[in-house]
Order: C-alpha cells, then structure tokens, then sequence
C-alpha cells in the first residue's frame, strides 16, 4: 500500500486501519507516512492495527456539519465525538456511539471501545470512516 493518506482510506475502504511502523526506530505513525518525522528514514513498514482501544477524551456535538444533519444528527440529537487511543499506541478522533443510558458522557473516559467501518455516502463518492462502540 501507498504510505500516505489516500492508501489509508483504501486500506479503511477495505476495512483494514493501517499504520506505518519505522524500521530504524520503532515509532508507529497513524496515518500511516513515508518518511519518520523522528529519524528521517524511508525504511517503514505496513502495520495493521486492532481498532481496539480506550476513550481518552470526548465531547458532544449539537452545532451539526451537513452531513452529519443528513443523517439526522442535530440540536436534539447530539453525536458523540472524541479521542480514542489504540491500543497499539496511536490516537485518532472519531464518531463514538454510546449506549442511550442517560449517563454523562465525561464519565465514559477510559471505557474500552472498539472500532466499525462506516460507509458515509457524499454525492458519488463513498467514504468508509471508523465509528467506535464500546467493547
Ligand atoms: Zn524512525
């Protein structure tokens, strides 16, 4: 795969999460990149990640994009979006789907969550984004 953005939405179309691991000094990169930042080699390799990880930190969206409007979300129904760190080491942001048990959201921090692949439809073009439900 191409170590780039464009060969990681591939990859998530094909709903695999790729990263790039540094052969010279071990850093994993999420998306994954061509070259380490920290070392400045060319020496990376592929590396699928588990989608499986903790809530670092989340908040809740009622001031909805477009799409996220299209698919009904809004003033009131909010989605939940936050920080998820892997469990491989890298973080990313993401969609979090939470059970509607009337909890507060703050207090789901550190629950374990594991990754979907959601296919977003956009004109012609379908996008397959990662949606986390806890584990
Ligand atoms: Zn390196």
């Amino acid at each position: 795969m191409d170590l780039t953005v464009a060969g990681y939405m591939k990859e998530l179309s094909e709903h695999r999460i790729a990263a790039s691991r540094c052969n010279d000094c071990d850093a994993l990169y999420l998306p994954p990149r061509p070259i380490c930042p920290n070392c400045q080699t060319r020496k990376m390799s592929v590396e699928r990640l588990s989608g499986e990880g903790t809530v670092a930190g989340l908040t809740s969206i009622s001031i909805v994009p477009s799409a996220m409007a299209a698919k009904g979300y809004g003033r009131k129904n909010p989605y939940v979006t936050g920080v998820v760190a892997l469990k491989e080491g890298p973080s990313l942001t993401a969609r979090i789907e939470l059970p509607d048990d009337g909890g507060e959201i703050q207090s789901r921090v550190g629950m374990p969550v594991t990754a979907s692949f959601e296919a977003e439809v956009d004109g012609d073009e379908t996008r397959v984004t990662l949606v986390f439900q806890p584990s």
